[in-house]
């Protein structure tokens, strides 16, 4: 099925537009309309739903969300070559598609949204798939304007996404700020023959839901702890926190970890996203205690 509208090809199009993939703004385009097609539908029903794309390219994904039954496509492209060609799926679908030109990492969208559901779906550039991805999830404001992500990203970033204790070797500060806030699986695999040009890996499309009522914590002190228990992973929690600021609060590692109620010998990949979240709050009492 390469006709969901009546538009040209999209080889034929990015051949007449000259557009040679950038590997700088991670361009790896998808030609094959029956895909983009499977990718709008796996994020649910479209009909009413406003979608926010990043990286729209030469508009492949866009044209299916479109087609499928999006209300409305707010796309932001950092590429200005993809402008005309974005243009003309304008005109298809008069009043239906935006496109923003700009860096997506620096773009608030909020203001382009009205009142009903709005969702994020998008082939990410590679290059900055992950810091926007911990922007998204990272937002002060809980429930987030998004009702659900569903994105592309390499099969290794895609499993760190989606991991638990139960999977180690993927398990890391991804993961604790992921299943923190969200509930994240992994819908399928896309190779890397389906890309123009073929990446080296294969690709993941991941879906996550946020959570309605996430354990309460600051995102700053999750991170801080995270970044201390995982940057040694191999090493216990008792060596591997020594990196928080413990001054002034009259206790070691070992003492802060047995307060949360886990072992100081246990290491981080084997910690719940829970037990994170407890020991974050934990340490920001002890702080603030000290301040008062
Ligand atoms: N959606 C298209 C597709 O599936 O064929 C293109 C996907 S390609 C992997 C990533 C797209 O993101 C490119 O069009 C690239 O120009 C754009 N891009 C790269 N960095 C960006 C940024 N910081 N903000 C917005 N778009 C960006």
């Amino acid at each position: 099925m390469n006709q969901i509208d009546d538009l040209p090809p999209l080889r034929d199009i990015v051949r007449d537009h000259g557009l040679l993939a950038k590997k700088s703004l991670g361009q790896n385009f998808l030609f094959d309309l029956n895909l983009t097609a499977r990718i709008a539908r796996s994020s649910g029903p479209l009909d009413g739903v406003t979608v926010v794309e990043v990286g729209p390219g030469p508009g492949g994904l866009t044209r299916a969300l479109l087609a499928n039954g999006a209300k409305r496509v707010i796309a932001i492209e950092r590429d200005s070559r993809c402008l005309p060609i974005l243009a003309q799926i304008a005109e298809r679908y008069p009043g239906r598609l935006t496109v923003i030109e700009g860096d997506a990492l620096e773009t608030d969208i909020t203001p382009y949204l009205d009142d009903g559901p709005a969702r994020i779906v998008a082939n990410l550039p590679y290059n900055v798939a992950t810091p926007l991805l911990t922007g998204w999830l990272t937002a002060e404001r809980w429930a987030p304007w998004w009702q659900s992500l569903t994105l592309m990203f390499q099969r290794e970033v895609a499993e760190r996404i989606v991991a638990t204790p139960k999977d180690p070797k993927d398990y890391g500060r991804l993961g604790v700020l992921c299943g923190w806030r969200t509930e994240a699986h992994i819908l399928f695999d896309v190779p890397a023959s389906a890309f123009v040009p073929p990446p080296k890996i294969t690709s993941s499309i991941v879906h996550l839901v946020p959570r309605p009522s996430p354990d309460t914590v600051r995102t700053s002190t999750l991170e801080m702890v995270t970044l201390a228990a995982f940057g040694q992973r191999r090493k216990m929690l008792r060596q591997s926190l020594k990196s928080l600021d413990l001054s002034g609060l009259n206790l070691d590692t070992t003492e802060l970890i047995q307060q949360a109620g886990l072992l100081p010998t246990a290491r981080a990949e084997e910690i719940a996203v829970a037990d994170f979240v407890h020991l974050a709050n934990l340490y920001d009492t002890l702080r603030n205690s000290i301040r008062a």
